[in-house]
């Protein structure tokens, strides 16, 4: 079939709801969801959304802007920073408006507590910056979101897998998506495409990430042979229950949690002695594999434990329950009483589509590529530089989402119907007809789980040029052999298998760009931390990656970093 729809927005998270909810009643709009839209990983976040309201003690908005740029190491786009801290005040009004019920103080004003990298006083002390519903922020804020388009009338398409963008003369007339209900596939004819498609930490065998967050958004411009934007730096998040990699949000630290190694020392007092256990993710990672590395992982094992037990049976129940009852269902234990083991585990991309500040998609040269927009985790503003804040990301969705509905509208009349060439379905049926053909080739969760081994042994927290190398190399051969793979179902309702062996073909081309500009960039600096070049470098690194793939390989361009007020200064805590 064909459907017809002035905007097509991919992705029901938080971004593309904010992003729909702005452009529906003045124009026609389209939400495509691969899963349904409630179940967007948006729904998961626990922590909450930082906004300096200044409600439990004095904050402001430059603050933010700061600890945003220090955050991301100076790689952050600074004008991307000072529009995320400027706004989060409205915005985070505008959701208690909706009906987001927030946690409140006793005089009734929304709470606020501490998160990892957010300080009063450029960089003091950690201060009262985000605002949660107690450890399930995301879902509230998601369901009244959702209520919004609902109430809007905004034409959504649930389960409905994107395959294909469409462009003609370099234009977008559309896309093609499969119906998971029916098998069908179909051209969506549009005048803009926004991507909203969320995170691929599933490129990792640990992770935090939903089974859905497999980059198809980023793969579907890549296969374009549009640029991708620092996809080396790839967020780790210190506290993943051990062996499952499933979250306890920071928020156990931000409210009192400590992390102790075997000795039972705080062991953080050592690599951040101004704000301990509340430093940037990035460096509490590495801090935890060094403790392991030298010996003092939980009894010579390979994780950590995080201490909650100080906190007190009642503020777990109140702001805490949800990750309470992930511990005690996932590892019997009861964080009132026990300590629970903890490891690093993949979170989130700072990397993505490169995006402008009102979600166009850009080129090196910042260029506009006409009527694609892209907003969220599978974008790279660069706002989050090399390494994103706590509770800066849902804050993101919400801000960027609504400046890319705004910018659209603005733009829609100026943007012409494009003709859709004769058979746009052409590519994707093909891919669709291979993988259900194949007969003798592999499955394809076997090159799954290898693709995910391969970028967690080689390409995670620490990462060295021999190593890099031996990803990429693996990656081609996976990719070669992910060619052939064949499907055990062939039928055409929910065909599940068929959909994680699409997914996987996104995945792969994704992660030989993390890997190949992890190797290409010889320094350290927010996640991406390289063994062999430990010093961050200024001079000759201060700049963005730009990755495409060509005929012959990947090339690799460059970008610079927008800085406005804060010089790079040696990042310490
Ligand atoms: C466990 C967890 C806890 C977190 N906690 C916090 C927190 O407390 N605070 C914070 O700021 N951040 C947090 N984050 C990060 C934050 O939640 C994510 O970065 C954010 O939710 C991403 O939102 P999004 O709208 O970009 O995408 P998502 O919410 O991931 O949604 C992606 C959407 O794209 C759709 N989609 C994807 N591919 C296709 C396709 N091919 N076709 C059609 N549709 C497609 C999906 O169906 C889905 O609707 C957390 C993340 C995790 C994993």
């Amino acid at each position: 079939m064909v459907f017809k729809h002035d905007v097509l927005i991919v992705g029901a998270g938080l971004a593309g709801l904010r992003a729909a909810t702005e452009v529906a009643g003045k124009a026609d709009v389209a939400l495509i969801s691969k899963v349904y839209p409630t179940r967007s990983h948006s729904g998961a976040a626990q922590g909450g959304i930082a906004a300096a309201l200044g409600n439990e003690e004095p904050d402001s908005e430059e603050w933010h802007t700061y600890d945003t740029v220090k955050g991301g190491d100076y790689l952050t786009d600074q004008n991307a920073a000072e529009i995320l801290a400027k706004d989060a005040i409205r915005a985070v009004y505008e959701l208690e408006h909706m009906g987001v019920p927030f946690n409140r103080t006793p005089e009734g004003k929304i709470a606020q507590r501490c998160f990892g990298g957010h300080t009063s006083n450029f960089g003091q002390a950690p201060v009262k910056r985000i605002c949660y519903a107690a450890d399930r922020s995301g879902r509230v804020i998601m369901d009244t979101l959702y209520f919004e388009a609902v109430k809007k009338g905004i034409k959504i398409y649930p389960e409905f897998h994107v395959l294909d963008l469409v462009f003609r003369d370099g234009q977008v007339a559309g896309l093609v998506a499969y119906e998971l209900a029916t098998g069908e596939v179909h051209f969506f004819h549009g005048r803009v495409v926004l991507l909203a498609t969320g995170g691929y930490g599933k490129v990792y065998k640990v992770t935090s990430n939903a089974f859905a967050n497999t980059g198809d958004g980023p793969a579907l411009v890549y296969r374009q042979g549009l640029p991708l934007e620092d996809m080396e730096f790839v967020q780790f998040h210190p506290t993943g229950i051990y062996g499952l990699g499933v979250l306890i949000t920071e928020a156990a630290r931000g409210e009192g949690g400590v992390l102790r190694n075997t000795d039972g020392e705080r062991f953080m007092e050592r690599y951040a002695p101004t704000i301990k256990d509340l430093a940037p993710r990035d460096m509490v990672s590495r801090a935890i594999y060094t403790e392991i590395a030298a010996g003092r992982g939980i009894k010579g094992s390979d994780y950590v434990h995080l201490d909650l037990t100080h906190l007190g049976e009642k503020k777990l129940a109140e702001r805490l329950s949800d990750i309470s009852s992930f511990v005690k269902i996932y590892l019997g234990l009861d964080p009132a009483k026990d300590l629970i083991p903890v490891h690093p585990t993949c979170h989130y991309m700072m990397g993505g589509i490169p995006v402008n500040t009102e979600g166009n998609v850009t080129d090196e040269k910042n260029g506009i590529v006409p009527g694609l927009y892209a907003a969220g985790e599978c974008s790279c503003i660069s706002l989050h530089g090399a390494n994103r804040l706590g509770c800066n990301s849902l804050l993101d969705l919400v801000v960027f989402g609504r400046r890319a509905g705004k910018n659209i509208l603005e733009n829609l009349d100026r943007l012409a119907w494009t003709a859709p060439p004769a058979f746009p379905e052409r590519d994707s049926l093909e891919r669709i007809r291979q993988l259900r053909e194949n007969k003798k080739g592999e499955r394809q969760v076997v090159i799954r789980r290898q693709l995910q081994k391969v970028m967690m042994d080689g390409c995670s927290v620490f990462r060295e040029e021999k190593g890099l190398k031996k990803v990429v190399e693996a990656l081609g051969e996976l990719e070669k052999r992910a060619n052939a793979i064949s499907i055990d179902n062939k039928s055409n309702r929910y065909n599940t298998d068929l959909i994680d062996g699409l997914e996987l073909l996104n995945m792969l081309p994704l992660a030989e760009a993390i890997a190949a500009s992890a190797l290409n960039r010889t320094e350290s600096r927010g996640a991406h931390s390289r063994e062999d070049y430990p010093q961050r470098d200024d001079e000759h690194w201060l700049k963005h990656t730009l990755i495409r793939r060509t005929g012959q390989g990947v090339s690799i361009g460059e970008k610079p970093v927008t800085i406005t007020r804060f010089e790079p200064k040696p990042r310490t805590y």
